[in-house]
């Protein structure tokens, strides 16, 4: 599968094979008469290194995060992607052990069961090759490596749908924001990289979408965070982009119509359903 593709760099080849949901910077400078330094804050100043013990190692770890406060959301995307105006947040959500391999989103990492542990042992630790390199930021090219490697534990731990949707999902708004800053100075061909992008976001999109699916009809609610009526407009927003209209369209009439879905919501579905009716028209012409 290719969205687990790379994952030999770690030392573990035998995990990009596998299915997913299985059974279930710059300084400027300016020079006047009196030399004034005007520094714009660089990514690494918005970072600090987190400590934190692994689960399955036991080491202490530390972790690059974003500081509290530091950054702002600007806009959210259709698919309730928080867009920052200073750094990509969605960089540093993984916390990566780099002595064992294990890794996951921030808000599981703590939680294993010992048979999860044991797994995680088996099947990462053993084969894993301990990174030793100290990162002042993340690039996108790190980070995109930090979520496969979650994705890798994800599938040996057995995680819930839930947890690999999200990592899917939250890996396909890493690449969205890579494809957002990449610019002709940087890459040489500038579009065919944005395709290809879009087409591993595309593949994404649906994984996550898939997975969703499957929580909302074996899991307890709150699933990945989300009450009900938030993950029903998730999955009528990944519908859309996804082109399957029709079940986008049913998905926004049950949140209009619903009585526990606040005016906030209601407000986003009404304006989903509007860029769904653009899309159709969009389609037919
Ligand atoms: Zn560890």
């Amino acid at each position: 599968m290719s969205i687990l593709s790379g994952l030999g760099k770690f030392g573990l080849g035998n995990i990009e094979e596998q299915n997913l949901y299985g059974k279930e910077k710059e300084k400027v400078t300016q020079e006047s008469n009196k030399p004034v330094e005007v520094k714009v804050p660089e990514e690494s100043d918005f970072l600090y290194e987190k400590k934190c013990v692994c689960p399955v190692c036991g080491e202490e770890i530390s972790t690059l995060t974003v500081r509290a406060g530091k950054v702002h959301v600007k806009k959210v995307d259709t698919d309730l992607r928080p867009v920052y105006e200073q750094v990509d947040e969605i960089k540093y959500d993984i916390i990566a052990c780099p002595e064992c391999g294990y890794a996951a989103l921030g808000r599981y990492f703590k939680t294993l069961t010992k048979r999860q542990i044991d797994d995680i042992r088996n099947q990462i630790c053993m084969n894993y090759k301990p990174q030793r390199e100290n990162k002042t930021i993340y690039t996108y090219e790190d980070a995109k490596e930090r979520y496969q490697l979650a994705l890798a534990n994800a599938i040996v731990k057995n995680a819930r749908a839930s947890e690999k949707a999200y990592l899917c999902l939250k890996t396909a708004w890493l690449i969205r924001g890579e494809t957002e800053r990449m610019s002709a100075d940087q890459v040489s061909d500038l579009e065919a990289r944005k395709k290809e992008n879009c087409k591993e976001e595309q593949e994404l999109l649906k994984n996550a979408l898939d997975g969703f699916v499957m929580a909302r009809q074996t899991e307890e609610f709150p699933i990945a965070g989300m009450n009900t009526v938030t993950l029903d407009y998730l999955l009528a927003a990944l519908y859309m982009e996804t082109g399957q209209y029709e079940a986008a369209s049913k998905m926004i009439g049950g949140i209009l119509t619903s009585r526990s879905a606040n005016s906030h919501i209601k407000d986003r579905a009404y304006d989903l359903k509007e860029l769904l009716a653009e899309k159709k028209a969009a389609d037919k012409a």
